[in-house]
């Protein structure tokens, strides 16, 4: 058994883990790190990922604070034309790559075991081990250890379905789909997209953007959902305006509104939520970003299953609770049921510094890799972990249309605490990760005419506080108790 020391031991090589490291090596010069995997490479869940998913976020945004990752231009083609990038999950792969082999490694302050799990802690001893050689290593750990799986990202590569599959049914996970062309004799006379969320909107646009007709498309959705228009989270130097009427939006809706669904049916009015069929008040609200050009194009598939989970499939049948419906015998279900980020998953909420572990959570919803890159700003940073917590108190991971409310005005409480501290506020002012940091700092330097609409933007939200207090409260009293146990630290 070998002995490993270092200073402080990541587990995840994921999009937190990585952001966390890349943010630490800046800021403590000194320090020493060791990060292990269970992948064979860096970037998490994006190693399982169906070949054509992409980033559903501008990808100005996403990554680690010391890389760009997004072409500063718009996409001229396609559902996304007009608007910035979106990185296909290939580019997500091969940025997590060179950043490990251009920054992290040859700082010579890295050490990154790949195909390694973390098995828990002895006291002060950790113990790792290498999954293909099976040989157990120990680590002394100087100052902490960092969690970098809080989030438990689930893909439909590693999910397994909730329902049964007859024999002889056809079935496929989305990653199976581009190899379709390969046996053109065997393609199926009809498609079925099992799933409300992300995934299965990726799938379904996949399918109609591939070439099949809109009526071949069958979709259970159980729960409709709303999501945010990605018209107006555009890079904030670019779109400062779309941005300030999306924060504007958000506020005001909460003021005009007694319950989250109202705040959601306000926010659509508005065009900064977007939903699939105008009919149905969606329930489920999980920080989805979508075009309005994805909409239309989604719009265009009829047969929408709303009995709620299927229970099971079969060739030509699929049966839900108390419904069975008839398909075509040659019928390819597409199972696309993971949950991206298991809501279950706020159960584990606590302080992000707890003495001798550092666990990285949200700080702003849904600022994942922002969130990761703030907590290693303020580990270097500040001494004590009062300081630190309080300076990132963690944000509520809400779920549904009621609840969101409560996120609103935890990021609201959150970016007042953030902008309150010179040292942070200087920090965020570089940080790419940040929503509007850099852009500001930047429009302040070339003293942009812009800025004076920008500055009306505090008084709103202080006149629309009280609204957003009143709603908020509500939904997180909801929050609360929709899943007994869980607790706002
Ligand atoms: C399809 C999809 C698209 C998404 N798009 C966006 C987006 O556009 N914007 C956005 O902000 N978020 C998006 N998300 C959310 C996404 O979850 C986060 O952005 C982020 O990638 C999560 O990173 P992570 O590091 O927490 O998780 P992961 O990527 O899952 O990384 C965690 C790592 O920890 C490792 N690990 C776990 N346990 C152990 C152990 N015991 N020992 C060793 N290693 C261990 C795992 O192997 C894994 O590599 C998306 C999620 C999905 C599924």
């Amino acid at each position: 058994m070998t002995q490993i020391q270092t200073d402080y031991l990541v587990i995840g090589a994921g999009a937190v883990g990585l952001a966390f490291v890349d943010t630490l090596l800046d800021e403590d010069p000194d320090c020493h790190v060791t990060i292990v995997d269970k992948h064979a490479k860096p970037g998490g869940h994006w190693n399982d990922a169906y070949p054509f998913v992409a980033l559903h976020q501008p990808s100005a945004t996403y990554g680690v604070n010391s890389m760009e990752l997004c072409p500063d231009r718009r996409d001229t083609r396609g559902h996304n034309a007009g608007l910035f990038p979106l990185a296909p999950h290939a580019e997500i792969l091969a940025y997590y790559g060179k950043l490990m082999s251009e920054r992290l490694l040859p700082s010579g302050r890295v050490d990154y075991y790949p195909l390694t799990e973390y098995l828990g802690r002895d006291g002060e001893t950790h113990r790792i081990k290498g999954i293909l050689s099976g040989e157990e290593q120990t680590c002394t750990v100087r100052r902490k250890l960092v969690d970098g799986t809080w989030f438990q990202t689930s893909v439909p590569a590693t999910h397994k379905p909730a329902f049964e599959i007859a024999e002889g049914t056809r079935f496929a996970i989305p990653g199976e789909l581009p190899a379709l062309w390969k046996d053109t004799a065997n393609l199926p006379d009809h498609y079925v997209v099992i799933g409300g969320g992300k995934t299965a909107m990726d799938t379904a646009v996949w399918l109609l953007e591939a070439g099949v007709p809109a009526d071949k498309i069958g979709w259970v959705r159980p729960r409709d959902s709303w999501m945010f228009n990605r018209k107006l989270l555009q890079p904030a130097y670019h779109a400062i305006e779309d941005l300030v009427k999306f924060q504007v939006d958000l506020v005001e809706a909460a003021t005009a509104s007694e319950t989250g669904e109202e705040m959601f049916e306000e926010l659509g009015r508005r065009g900064t939520m977007l939903r699939l069929d105008e009919n149905v008040t969606p329930k489920m609200f999980h920080f989805a970003v979508i075009s309005e050009g994805e909409v239309d194009l989604l719009k265009r598939i009829k047969s929408v299953y709303r009995q709620g989970h299927v229970t099971k499939i079969e060739p030509g049948k699929m049966h839900f609770a108390s419904e069975t419906v008839d398909l075509p015998e040659n019928t390819l279900f597409i199972n696309c049921t993971a949950t991206a980020v298991p809501f279950s998953v706020r159960e584990n909420t606590g302080p992000f510094f707890n003495g001798d572990t550092i666990t990285l959570q949200l700080a702003q919803v849904p600022f994942v890799p922002y969130s990761a890159a703030l907590a290693a700003f303020l580990e270097a940073n500040f001494e004590t972990d009062a300081e630190k917590n309080a300076l990132c108190p963690p944000a509520p991971l809400t779920d549904s249309t009621a609840t969101y409310p409560y996120a609103v005005m935890a990021n609201l409480m959150s970016t007042a605490i953030l902008s309150g501290n010179e040292k942070v506020n200087a920090w965020n002012a570089k940080s790419r990760l940040h929503p509007t940091g850099p852009a500001v700092a930047r429009m302040i330097k070339e003293g942009d005419p812009r800025l004076a609409k920008l500055a009306t933007i505090g008084d709103t939200i202080k006149a629309n506080m009280p609204g957003v207090i009143r709603l908020g409260m509500a939904a997180k009293e909801i929050h609360e108790n929709s899943q007994p146990g869980w607790k706002a630290a």
